[in-house]
């Protein structure tokens, strides 16, 4: 079934109602009539998205420091010409947060989430302005296009084409709440965070959310939708060695400095242990049929079996770090302080490290072993930033709306739950108990990869409304009566 078919027959129930107090058209040809305009109406919020997006790109809200008031105050605008309320919430000087609610049913209602901030971009390294809004080449070019206010449009769209068919008369089965929030490149605190702390009526009963963190991608004749499920836990560590200062011209046994070295070297020669925990290992079955390496076709269709064997793991480590970190935790040593003068052993030094544990994991127990390799009372050990871990279930009705849908618009389409290194907002609202799914409709091609906080970020046009188009028809089939 086509889209304009599928909108079709949704239109059709609403269309039918008006038909049926109509007196002066058969019953038949009133519905037409109405079909068409209906449509054509949501054709026109498909057909708009682009020069949207542009207008979005072309408000600055490069963070730091963010000003994501002035993205609030652009969805502000488009709600007030469309009649929707709203709320602006700043949780601290320009950092705004905006959402809106169309009423539907008591089924659990539905989060269209999306974060205003972009991370910055240098002039000197992009061949366009990242601010200017340009579409050319059937692309829309600037900083967000794809990370993520490209998204942030397509929900948008869908939202106002929903918000339109409930004037109209549709009903629907449960709320659709539109929410852009501050600071998600910074870790959520002015954003989703102080959301879901200060303002959690916004996500009284919610039970589902979509959000950034997804993607499609196609592979040889098929289209993979991977659906984000759950994230790697970041628990960010900070050590700091203490020790006797002195001159850089009389060198002691050991120093602040040198207790930092060698714990950070036990640290990168150290491997946490393999296993597979299960959003994982269906992850990597899913993926399995696409490797071209068969030594990795074999490994992933039973990647718990397959990391039994350190050969194959110390393989994938190589060949693709990404994946590699899916299967164990993992810690990556960054900043590094010592002494600020050449010739001064300073008192103390230190190193941060950025750990990423399965959903799955014991926090304490994990810090346990840090402090197990680390092996040095005189390092101390502490927590800078962890989250709590959570994982959405592959199932349920949003899930399977989601793979119905993918069936009718990708080219023998397979959806599959993936797991990300990275972390998004997310977590905030499984936390909640929120089932929350990273979802990405656009189809990017891996020359535009590049673009995700990259140089010349760029979504292309057909993709952007064609990824709003299954927005609208995902939010249609889920949430009208
Ligand atoms: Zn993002």
């Amino acid at each position: 079934m086509t889209f304009s078919e599928q909108v079709f027959s949704v239109l059709r129930i609403t269309c039918l109602v008006v038909a049926l107090t109509s007196l002066t058209a058969a019953p038949g040809s009133a519905a037409a009539a109405a079909d068409t305009s209906g449509t054509s109406v949501t054709q026109a919020f498909i057909d708009a998205a682009p020069d949207r997006l542009a207008a979005y790109i072309k408000v600055d809200t490069t963070n730091p420091p963010g000003n994501e008031v002035r993205g609030a105050e652009f969805f502000a605008t488009i709600f007030e010409a469309a009649g929707i309320e709203y709320e602006i919430a700043e949780s601290a000087p320009g950092r705004g947060n905006i959402w809106a609610r169309i009423q539907g049913g008591r089924q659990p209602g539905i989060v269209l989430l999306n974060h205003i901030d972009v991370v910055p971009a240098d002039p000197r390294h992009w061949s366009v302005d990242a601010f200017a809004g340009l579409i050319k080449d059937g692309y829309v070019w600037g900083r967000g296009a794809l990370d993520m206010k490209g998204t942030a449009i397509a929900q948008l769209q869908a939202f106002l084409a929903l918000h339109q068919a409930v004037e109209n008369g549709a009903k629907l089965s449960r709320d659709v709440v539109f929410v852009a929030t501050a600071d998600e490149e910074a870790g959520g605190a002015f954003g989703a965070g102080w959301l879901a702390k200060n303002r959690p009526e916004i996500f009284a009963g919610a039970g589902f959310l979509l959000n950034e963190g997804g993607s499609a991608n196609t592979a040889g004749d098929d289209t993979l939708i991977m659906v984000e499920v759950t994230q790697k836990v970041p628990v960010w560590v900070r050590l700091v060695a203490t020790d006797q200062p002195g001159h850089g011209s009389a060198p002691t046994q050991t120093t602040a400095v040198t207790r930092i070295l060698r714990a950070g070297a036990r640290l990168a020669d150290s491997r946490f242990p393999v296993r597979a925990i299960p959003a994982v290992a269906e992850l990597f079955a899913g993926l399995a049929p696409y490797q071209v390496d068969p030594q990795l076709r074999a490994g992933f269709a039973d990647i718990g079996e397959a990391i039994k064997d350190d050969l194959f793991v110390r393989y994938l480590e190589a060949v693709s770090p990404f994946q590699h970190a899916l299967v164990r935790n993992t810690c990556s040593l960054t900043t590094l302080e010592g002494s600020s003068k050449i010739n001064v052993i300073p008192p103390q030094a230190a190193l941060e490290l950025d750990c990423r544990i399965l959903p799955d994991q014991n926090e304490a127990e994990f810090l346990a072993q840090i402090e197990a390799i680390v092996n040095d009372p005189q390092i101390e050990i502490s927590k800078i930033m962890s989250f709590s871990p959570a994982v959405s279930p592959a199932s349920g009705k949003l899930w399977s709306q989601i793979e119905k849908l993918a069936q009718r618009r990708y080219k023998n389409a397979r959806v599959i739950p993936s797991v990300s290194t990275g972390f998004t907002d997310s977590h905030f609202f499984r936390d909640m108990g929120i089932t929350s799914y990273g979802l990405g409709f656009f189809v990017i091609p891996a020359e535009d990869f590049r673009g995700v906080h990259g140089n010349d970020e760029r979504l292309g046009v057909e993709n952007l409304k064609q990824g709003t188009a299954a927005m609208l028809e995902l939010l249609y089939d889920f949430t009208v009566r």
